[in-house]
């Protein structure tokens, strides 16, 4: 197998996912005591926190390269940044390296194609709703993207950041989340992205109102897919050379 590097801690409680999802899909396909061979790096997430806070995204792009070289030199084949929000610094991530970055909106905007989706919703922290680099991403893979107003934007941001990275899903929280769900759907999403890690742990892509697709398990799937057999989603510049 291919062994995998992977950037975590962003928040831990998402890594987990990472880890349990990526080993149960290895023991699936290869059974017995079958497990992934994976190197992670889980950051202190207050350090990181405090670069968003600041704007800094050059420190928090010095910090994940960082962590992408130690990766590196524990011979990992191919990295990724278990979070949708630090997608954000991923060309620095890329530039440090010289193994491929299993980016999380291709691994998502090839899920987004196997469910026959043509526009999907995007629900996440501020920056990846409003900011190019992950919305622009899932448009180069030709789809559409719809997001929630501003206002609702910075209100689920708040809510991600002093709740769901804190490892805590209230009930009202929860309620918001359905609600900015159903009305991605009523503006022509047939699908939701689940685009931040955490958002999954509060609303269960299975008990979700509308068709959901959870950023964790699309990365978690193609994760797997190439620590089994060395394959890479199709990144923007793949898919437009092929056409
Ligand atoms: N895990 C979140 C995401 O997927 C946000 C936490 C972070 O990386 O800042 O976007």
């Amino acid at each position: 197998m291919h062994r995998i590097g992977l950037l975590g801690g962003m928040s831990w409680h998402s890594t987990e996912q990472y880890y349990r999802g990526i080993n149960q899909a290895v023991a699936e396909e290869q059974g017995g005591h079958a497990s992934a061979p994976m190197v992670l790096d889980s950051a202190d997430f207050a350090e990181i926190r405090a670069h968003q806070i600041a704007e800094d995204w050059d420190a928090a792009g010095d910090a994940l390269a960082a962590a992408a070289r130690r990766l590196v030199a524990a011979d990992v084949e191919a990295l990724a940044v278990g979070t949708n929000l630090m997608h954000k610094v991923a060309p620095a991530v890329e530039r440090a390296v010289d193994v491929p970055l299993v980016h999380i909106a291709d691994a998502v905007a090839q899920a987004g194609h196997l469910r026959g989706a043509g526009t999907l919703g995007l629900l996440g922290t501020a920056p990846t709703m409003l900011d190019s680099f992950y919305r622009e991403r899932l448009e180069s893979h030709g789809l559409g993207v719809v997001v929630p107003d501003a206002e609702t934007c910075r209100l689920l941001d708040r809510r991600i950041f002093s709740e769901l990275t804190l490892g805590e899903f209230p009930e009202t929280t929860r309620a918001e989340f359905l609600a900015a769900m159903e009305e991605l759907q009523g503006r022509g999403a047939d699908v939701v992205v689940l685009g931040c890690t955490e958002i999954g742990l509060l609303v269960p892509p299975e008990t979700a109102p509308v068709p959901t697709l959870d950023s964790v398990d699309a990365h978690v799937a193609a994760l797997a897919r190439f620590c089994l057999h060395g394959e890479l989603p199709a990144t923007p510049a793949a898919r437009h050379a092929s056409r």
